[in-house]
């Protein structure tokens, strides 16, 4: 019986043909196959520009910075998400303000968002937590109000819907193309936008503000993609709908075949298309274990499991020494009942089966 991993990346012959051609040709650095993978994303996600970066981090830093805004200024981000997203806002001398999140989706909660607007807010970033679009209608209408930039961190969400619409076209959107996202470049991140503008000054901060030539003229990076990850995305932007649709029938076979008093399984929001990044879990106080104990069962039935994530940001070391963020409750709570099983597009029927069997028969 062969251990189920929570994440596997799915990469064949094409990526290794892709990537030999990038070696022969001795092209390895940012170049034509990064030029060509931008224009696909653009096209797939339906937006004006994209520009790759190095990593998904990297984008949310590029993001805020090219808004330029004011050391102090405050950024809102939800409090239960990857600590990438607040540290973006931390690397810019700006102040994160952490917003509670819905207890069902456990995305970003409009309603805490509002109390949480000052005159100091300049920006919102919400997370596509697992692979499902935040309140897009509600945090635009936030934005709008109260003249605010919105960006989405869209790095568990590529081909994510809301109304119809990808993710990654309503803001300023951050991608991420680690291994364990819906699809991969080893390490890798873009920046989508419809603002000419802005999309500009993204290129010149990811290339020591170049112009050309050695002609600098602001203070860059080198944030750069190389050809080898441009080579890869390529193919895998081209699988991206297969490995979703498969994540998406994965999800359904789960949901409607584990059933048990205390553990609800995702609820989907009717308005979106859900990538399934993520499939989690919620356990109850019915339930007759602690999510801990339900891990390690499953992980005895050779099955690997996440927890994604155990604690509100703010929880965290860092956040407690710099003692920024005041409490959700709801990130609190859900923090430690989410338990994450696979749901990864490799999985087969027999592999499926024994997940749904083996959370069935816990306790
Ligand atoms: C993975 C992830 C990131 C960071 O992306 P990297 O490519 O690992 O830097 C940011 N935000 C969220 C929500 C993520 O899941």
């Amino acid at each position: 019986m062969d251990f189920i991993p929570i994440a596997r990346p799915l990469l064949g012959d094409e990526e290794i043909e892709a990537v030999s051609e990038v070696i022969r040709s001795g092209m390895l650095v940012q170049g034509e196959l990064v030029r060509r993978f931008e224009e696909m994303f653009s096209s797939y996600i339906g937006v004006r520009n994209s520009v790759a970066v190095s990593n998904g981090t990297v984008a949310l830093d590029l993001a805020l910075k090219a808004f330029g805004l004011k050391p102090g200024d405050e950024v809102i981000c939800p409090a239960f998400t990857f600590i990438a997203t607040s540290n973006a806002v931390l690397y810019q001398g700006l102040m994160p303000i952490f917003a509670d999140v819905d207890p069902r989706t456990f995305n970003i909660d409009p309603g805490d968002v509002l109390e949480r607007v000052n005159r100091n807010t300049k920006a919102i970033i919400g997370v596509h937590l697992y692979g499902q679009p935040f309140d897009v209608k509600a945090i635009g209408e936030i934005c709008e109000d109260h003249n605010l930039i919105l960006i989405e961190d869209c790095a568990q969400a590529h081909g994510a819907e809301y109304d119809g619409k990808r993710v990654g076209g309503f803001g300023t959107g951050c991608f991420s193309f680690y291994p364990t996202k819906n699809m991969t470049t080893g390490e890798g991140g873009m920046i989508t936008t419809d603002d000419d503008a802005l999309a500009e000054r993204v290129r010149l901060l990811r290339n020591h503000g170049d112009l050309g030539k050695y002609n600098h003229v602001m203070l860059g990076y080198n944030y750069r993609m190389t050809n080898i990850q441009g080579a890869i995305g390529l193919v895998q932007l081209g699988k991206l709908d297969e490995f979703i649709n498969a994540r998406i029938r994965n999800a359904e076979y789960l949901s409607l075949h584990i059933s048990r008093d205390g553990i609800t399984t995702p609820w989907r929001d009717p308005r979106c298309k859900h990538v399934y990044n993520q499939y989690v879990l919620r356990v109850e106080d019915d339930f007759p274990m602690s999510r801990d104990a339900l891990s390690s069962h499953l992980q005895s039935r050779g099955i690997g499991t996440g927890v994604h994530y155990p604690m509100p940001v703010y929880e965290q070391p860092l956040y407690r020494q710099l003692g920024i963020g005041s409490r959700c409750p709801v990130a609190e709570d859900v923090s430690r009942r989410v338990i994450s099983v696979p749901v990864h597009p490799g999985l087969s029927n027999e592999e499926l089966k024994r997940i749904a069997d083996a959370v069935n028969s816990a306790g």
